[in-house]
């Protein structure tokens, strides 16, 4: 598989490219802050954006969408939960999904893994042995839920979802906010302390949930 990670805006935002090697046929995920750097990015490599795969409905993941629009011949996909969260014009250029949903980027084929806790719609995008996770999992940490549409209980349900993924699939997370800038299953596993509360609803509500500085 084809992954290239690139770090835009001032957000630490990290925005992929991905598809089957060799192919043409080129995804985004998470068009986001400079989109024109994405399009240079595919270019350089030989490639053409084809298809934008949204996590959720943040403007720092989804900022660049008007360019991917007006580029034209960019199909745009997101979890339907989080469709009515992006600016209205754009709602209907964008194909609402469900969980357990394919997208065929060229010979590659994307899954929904729908991991809603951060937002409704989260979505982990799951293709060969990659997970985009966008801000579901970071490398030792994981998204946020007390924001709006945020919800701890189903933040608790999706990493266990995340969890039970093979262990060498690798992790490629919405935030350079880690160690490192790519893990795996494996490595959160044994290191993401919100992995470890995994245990107990209970505790990983309470602590998720947990005053922050
Ligand atoms: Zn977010």
């Amino acid at each position: 598989m084809y992954v290239r990670q690139l770090k835009l805006g001032p957000m630490e935002n990290f925005v992929y490219l991905l598809g089957a090697e060799g192919a043409h046929e080129t995804a985004v995920v998470d068009p986001a802050w400079d989109f024109a750097a994405a399009l240079r990015a595919a270019e350089e490599d030989g490639r053409a954006i084809t298809h934008a795969l949204i996590s959720h409905h943040h403007f720092d993941h989804v900022n660049g969408l008007p360019d991917v629009l007006a580029r034209g011949g960019i199909r745009v996909y997101a979890h339907k939960l989080d469709v009515p969260k992006i600016a209205p014009e754009m709602q209907k250029e964008i194909e609402g999904l469900s969980a357990g949903d394919d997208v065929e980027v060229g010979p590659l084929r994307v899954s929904v893994l729908h991991t809603p806790g951060h937002t409704p719609g989260s979505t982990c995008w799951h293709a060969g042995g990659g997970l985009f996770a966008g801000d579901t999992v970071f490398v030792n940490a994981c998204g946020r839920c007390d924001l709006a549409g945020g919800d701890p209980e189903q933040m608790f349900h999706s990493l266990k979802r995340v969890a039970e993924l093979p262990e060498e699939v690798k992790l490629y997370p919405g935030h350079d906010y880690g160690d490192v800038p790519v893990s795996s299953i494996g490595r959160e596993r044994a290191n993401n302390p919100y992995f470890q509360k995994l245990a107990s609803l209970t505790d990983f509500v309470s602590w998720r949930m947990r005053p922050r500085k």
